[in-house]
């Protein structure tokens, strides 16, 4: 048999809702390969590799590979006072509007916003000490994921790394003797060890200490916790936040500036932030880099919902902190009412980076066997873990409006 031609064919693939010129390419491919019959497969396969939305059932409440934080945002096509100052009618700046909420949140003079916390760290560097020297303690030389090393980062930036202390331990003394010892170090910086520790024989400096030294302190937080006494959760902060370090109490430590993530324990979009000392901020706003890392319009206006969200105290406004503060008590009602699988207790973890050792109790059905595949061709797809040949749903980290979805696809199962 004759194969079909290839515009034929992808007329005859519009059901799967791809643009007709993608289909086009799925036929004549498909015909090249002698697999027309192939087509439709393909066809799917195209649709997936699309960016869509998912339902993260693996109890890992920051998932690098999901999008790191959920979170919603919705906007009409219009214009903004984005770079206009709407009391002098003058040109204003896309820094005013949102930086000025995350300096209030942090308890800060000033703060912008900028991609990532790579760029924020990287453009801290830049605008504090380019032709300079940067002192970081030798145990916080690491490599944060996706290709963030911070010797890499300093070097960058146009500045030189001058590492002090040991890898396991590191005094502010010796932060002190690079100072005194004629070096022309601009900064002294220090770096959370978010995805790792170093356990055993050491020590580290306090924020305190460093920054009882002349020299400015950056510090480079991560995961974006605004403020230890999390007042946006009715119940406090959750026990497995205790020792991550939050952007309000190290600046009330006396850091003067603060990098922190958007999309981490913030809980909103891929952002960084930059917070501290109004001249030391206005020092990276001032850099060329500021205009290479500045964020569109749509992440300013999403992050100044976030904002909006921390200031009247909703954490159940930011879904993070909802799956944050899911209780074990409520998990196993919504696994009991699945009707479908085993009831089991299981352990979400933060993720993201961030505290690399604290499992979350949660609860969740199992069912035997790897589903994995099936679940992820589901519309919408559910990404979920297998242990052991065992199928794990967690549902932390799934939305309580989502369960109808994996109660049918767990049903459609051959199991
Ligand atoms: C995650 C992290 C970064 C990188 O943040 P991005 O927003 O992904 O660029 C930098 N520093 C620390 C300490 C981190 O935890």
């Amino acid at each position: 048999m004759r194969p079909p031609s290839v515009d034929r064919l992808a007329r005859s693939l519009a059901h799967t809702g791809l643009p007709h010129p993608l289909l086009v390419d799925v036929a004549r491919a498909a015909i090249a390969d002698g697999e027309h019959e192939q087509a439709e497969t393909r066809a799917r396969a195209v649709a997936a590799s699309l960016l869509q939305p998912v339902i993260n059932a693996t109890g890992t409440m920051l998932h690098t590979n999901l999008g790191r934080a959920p979170w919603s945002h919705t906007a009409e096509a219009s214009f903004s006072n984005l770079e206009f100052d709407l009391s002098t009618g003058q040109r204003g700046s896309r820094q005013r509007h949102v930086g000025r909420l995350f300096a209030q949140l942090c308890d800060a003079e000033a703060a912008i916003i900028v991609n990532n916390c790579a760029a924020a760290v990287t453009l801290a560097m830049a605008g504090l000490a380019v032709g300079r020297e940067v002192a970081v303690s030798r145990g916080e030389l690491v490599e944060i994921g996706g290709g963030f090393r911070v010797p890499d980062v300093i070097e960058q930036s146009g500045a030189a790394l001058h590492a002090v202390g040991t890898t396991n331990r590191t005094r502010a003394s010796d932060f002190a003797n690079a100072a005194e010892s004629g070096a022309d170090i601009a900064v002294n910086l220090m770096v959370h060890q978010s995805n790792y520790k170093i356990v055993g024989f050491t020590e580290a400096p306090t924020v305190t200490q460093l920054a009882e030294l002349d020299t400015p302190l950056v510090c480079d937080i991560g995961s974006g916790l605004l403020d230890a006494a999390c007042p946006w959760l009715a119940s406090g902060p959750p026990p497995w936040l205790e020792d991550e370090p939050a952007a309000k109490q190290t600046l009330a430590a006396g850091a003067d500036l603060v990098c922190f993530s958007g999309d981490k324990l913030l809980g909103g979009p891929q952002a960084g932030i930059i917070a501290g000392r109004a001249d030391l901020v206005a020092k990276c706003a001032a850099h060329p880099l500021a205009r290479a890392f500045r964020p569109g319009g749509l992440v300013l206006s999403s992050l100044q919902e976030l904002a909006m969200a921390y200031l009247r105290r909703d954490g159940d406004a930011i879904p993070f902190w909802r799956m944050a503060a899911r209780t074990p008590t409520e998990l196993r009602e919504r696994a009991t009412a699945l009707g479908i699988g085993q009831v089991v207790d299981l352990m979400s973890v933060p993720g993201g980076g961030t505290l690399p050792t604290v499992e979350v109790p949660s609860v969740g059905v199992m069912l035997t066997g790897d589903h994995t595949q099936a679940l992820r061709v589901h519309q919408p797809p559910i990404i979920a873990r297998v242990q052991d040949q065992k199928t794990l749903i967690d549902l932390r980290t799934v939305e309580p409006g989502h369960d109808s979805h994996i109660a049918a696809a767990l049903r459609a199962l051959n199991t």
